[in-house]
């Protein structure tokens, strides 16, 4: 069954802080709100979205762009209200919402198990304090893990999300951060690679010269670490990389560093090449021609972006060719090999 996501965005709403990183209007896409029409607003975007989308779609109204738990209360029922209308009426099969590990309690959680949310995504960015000091979350990792017991607790679905390269983190904070999330029992995570946005604080640590936007290589290199660790833990990964929305080129977005609409792709290729580099380490394989099979979805994952897993797989291991052939019986970053 196909699945649709309704998001309907509430960029900053509810948080009064200001991460180093983020700028929700650029991220979202929406730019102008006002907190008077705030539920109109979401009502139309459901029922506007539930006429394009196919009766037999696995359908959930998504709250995201802000922290959610930290708006108004009033405010946050009354959306609320207004999105279980619809879980109800059987449109949509539940609710999911982003928020911070500090705007987390009991006292919330009761009142969005009221409201038929089904999933919780948590922005974690880093299970280190160093570098959420230096971000400016103004939440502690012990937070975090506070949060997620709870929410795990009150049987909501846990997602976590984190970042990659932030200011003050190395591949071994972040691998820590990968494995603390699938300790904490999430069900699902995002990894989003950092990107530095035009009005943050973020691009002037950058023009100051406090934080240099590593280049592609270092980013792809060290989140596809990242997501290896929550492949073999099973977490799903259900996004890497930015939504690329309208806006992520405009005048309030990207304005440093060398982040690709594609980083997402280009991580999970690493993935692949960096399994199929294991398997073979050690074989005969010079002149060679290698033959892979690869899962339903995934011969240019494998073949990496202008052949770049390929060429790799040449140059290194001196193959004359890579051939790939997809398997429907694969399962996703697996793969069969033959050399002839
Ligand atoms: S908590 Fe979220 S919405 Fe608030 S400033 Fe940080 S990233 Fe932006």
């Amino acid at each position: 069954m196909r699945h649709v996501n309704i998001p309907v965005f509430i960029p900053h709403l509810g948080c009064p802080n200001l991460c180093v990183f983020c700028n929700q209007k650029a991220i979202s896409g929406k730019t102008d709100f006002d907190d008077r029409y705030i539920t109109e607003y979401a009502d139309k975007t459901i029922s506007d979205a539930l006429e394009t989308i196919e009766p037999d779609a696995q359908t959930e109204i998504a709250f995201f762009g802000g922290s959610f738990t930290g708006i108004d209360r009033t405010l946050m029922i009354s959306l609320l209200k207004t999105a279980k209308k619809y879980v109800l009426r059987g449109d949509v099969s539940s609710i999911r919402l982003s928020t911070r590990p500090d705007y987390i309690s009991e006292d919330i959680l009761g009142i969005l198990a009221e409201y038929s949310v089904k999933y919780i995504e948590l922005g974690i960015q880093s299970m280190s304090d160093r570098v959420l000091e230096l971000t400016r979350r103004g939440h502690t990792a012990a937070d975090t893990e506070r949060a997620c017991r709870l929410i795990k607790r009150y049987r909501f679905s846990l997602i976590g999300q984190m970042m990659t390269a932030l200011p003050g983190s190395s591949p071994a904070d972040e691998i820590e951060t990968a494995e603390k999330i699938v300790e904490l029992g999430a069900d699902g995570a995002r990894i989003y690679p950092t990107a530095v946005f035009a009005r943050t604080e973020l691009a002037e640590m950058t023009k100051r010269g406090e934080y240099n936007p590593p280049d592609s290589e270092n980013i792809i290199s060290r989140t596809a670490d990242v997501l290896e660790v929550f492949l073999r833990a099973k977490v799903p990964v259900i996004k890497i990389g930015l939504h690329s929305g309208r806006d992520l080129y405009g005048s309030e977005g990207i304005i440093s560093g060398t982040y690709d609409p594609s980083v997402g792709e280009q991580i999970m290729s690493r993935v692949m090449l960096n399994r199929i580099i294991h398997r073979l380490r050690g074989l005969e394989t010079h002149e060679k021609i290698l033959f892979l099979e690869v899962p339903t979805g995934f011969t240019s994952i494998t073949s990496g972006k202008r052949k770049t897993n390929k060429t790799a797989l040449c140059n290194g291991f001196g193959f004359r060719d890579v051939k790939i052939s997809e398997n429907p019986d694969l399962r996703p970053y697996t793969f069969n090999y033959t050399l002839s």
